[in-house]
């Protein structure tokens, strides 16, 4: 079918997002036609303050809009525990949880030797320089139960040991070759408590 140019453009911008295929992408740009202009244009602008505004926590790697987040900046968490994830979403699942009150690092990644992802290129020497400045008596890997997040968190852990902080290793429950996003509430608080030393 041949569009106007500025409805093809549309449609092309939606199927850049993920699980957005073709015929959703036509059905989502025809209702932006329907829509008012007003709600268009807050639409365009959330879309854009996001990109601007946020970037990533100097200090543990989450998404913030200031820096430090306001996660390491609050004093009243528990500073001697770490929480490794790979993403800043397995953070705010996490934080829906509530169980947790100590602070978090985000490796936006793992260690995949088979894609060539070393731990330079993930946040891991970041993650050193933290544990030499900071109070932190406890590293939880809570990376994702899958071969490379099983293998990042070995890593980290033997890194670690010569250091004498504590590590440990978010217990089963977790859905193997899951990730620690789509996990629910109570699965991954009794992964939590489960935790055992590595
Ligand atoms: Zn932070």
């Amino acid at each position: 079918m041949h569009y106007p140019e500025p409805i093809s453009k549309l449609i092309d911008s939606f199927m850049k997002l993920p699980g957005i295929g073709p015929k959703t992408a036509g059905r989502l740009a025809f209702f932006v036609l329907s829509m008012k202009e007003d709600t268009v244009l807050d639409f365009a602008k959330a879309l854009v303050d996001a990109k601007r505004n946020l970037r990533f926590c100097s200090v543990c790697g989450h998404i913030t809009d200031i820096d430090p987040c306001q996660i390491c900046q609050d004093q009243s968490r528990d500073r001697s525990m770490i929480c490794v994830v790979q993403d800043p979403k397995d953070v705010i699942a996490m934080e829906k949880m509530r169980d947790y009150n100590g602070l978090y690092h985000v490796l936006h990644g793992a260690i995949s030797p088979m894609d060539g992802v070393g731990p330079e290129d993930i946040n891991v020497p970041s993650l050193l320089t933290r544990l030499q400045d900071e109070e932190v008596k406890e590293l939880i890997l809570a990376t994702n139960p899958t071969i490379e997040g099983e293998a990042t968190a070995m890593y980290i852990s033997r890194l670690v040991k010569p250091s004498g902080i504590t590590t440990t290793r978010i217990a089963h429950g977790l859905p193997v070759g899951g990730d620690l996003e789509y996990a629910d509430e109570v699965t991954l608080s009794k992964a939590l408590e489960g935790r055992r030393e590595l």
